[in-house]
């Protein structure tokens, strides 16, 4: 009798561990790359930012484990093989969704932006840079961005002649201006961010680009947890929660 309860006793102190300790709890696997401000940027070691909040807030309600795996940006889309993983900082586009699944837009209304040192590219009388200026100039790009898809395929167009330099991370990229590049090439709040607080250099909106939403990525086919993401989505969007952090992270990655 007594060997019986404390055998039950321990089964109840293994079922209340596992519990509690969340062992039995899945892991949801965020692919990202952190050189992007301030969806996702390093501070202290560690990596925030706006997708960091949204992934977090995904895991939780999911009861799933966050673990964020920083990589190159090229290779997120490859990444996602499995049910349980998503990938963060991602434009939404028709090339892409050959390969991976996008939850609703979560942020709208991105443009690509140009990072230059200050005085050494003119605006037009809308405050924008006409492509024209940006013709036969080398160009830095996030590799595998929608600037290096976009670029690369107007070469002989759009972008005449403009030279590719494609880099892995973008901070590292802003630090070759005037080098190995002209200029960068990115979205509109990365570049503000990362031109912010940084004395001479600016960012300006590239004119006549059409504009581009960001979304969270899944394997394909993978309509469970991309329910859950979606419903998860809007209810942040109703709840203007991710204005909010891109309010918090702009400021807090301003010294990066
Ligand atoms: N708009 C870019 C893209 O999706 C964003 C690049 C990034 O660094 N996250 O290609």
């Amino acid at each position: 009798m007594r060997k019986t309860l404390s055998a039950l006793l321990a089964i109840v102190f293994l079922i209340g561990g596992v519990f509690l300790c969340g062992c039995n709890q899945k892991t949801l696997y965020a692919y990202t790359e952190s050189g992007f401000p301030p969806f996702e940027y390093i501070q202290d070691s560690k990596i925030h930012g706006v997708d960091i909040e949204i992934a977090k807030t995904v895991a939780s309600e999911m009861n799933m484990r966050l673990v964020v795996k920083d990589i190159e940006f090229s290779s997120i889309a490859k990444g996602i093989k499995q049910d349980n993983a998503i990938g963060l900082g991602m434009s939404i586009s028709e090339e892409r969704a050959k390969k991976v699944d996008f939850s609703i837009p979560y942020v709208k209304d991105v443009f690509q932006y140009v990072i230059f040192e200050e005085g050494a590219l003119e605006t037009d009388q809308d405050d924008m840079v006409p492509i024209e200026e940006l013709r036969g100039k080398k160009l830095g790009v996030q590799k595998g961005s929608s600037a290096d898809t976009l670029i690369t395929k107007e070469k002989d167009g759009l972008f005449q002649d403009a030279k590719v330099r494609r880099y892995e991370n973008i901070l590292t990229a802003t630090q070759d201006i005037g080098h190995s590049n002209d200029y960068i090439v990115i979205d509109s709040l990365s570049a503000l961010q990362i031109t912010d607080n940084k004395v001479g250099l600016e960012a300006k909106r590239i004119k006549g680009l059409p504009s581009e939403s960001y979304g969270i990525a899944v394997k394909k086919g993978n309509t469970k947890l991309l329910t859950n993401i979606n419903n998860i989505v809007s209810r942040l969007i109703e709840e203007e929660q991710i204005q909010k952090w891109i309010e918090i992270h702009s400021t807090t990655s301003q010294d990066l």
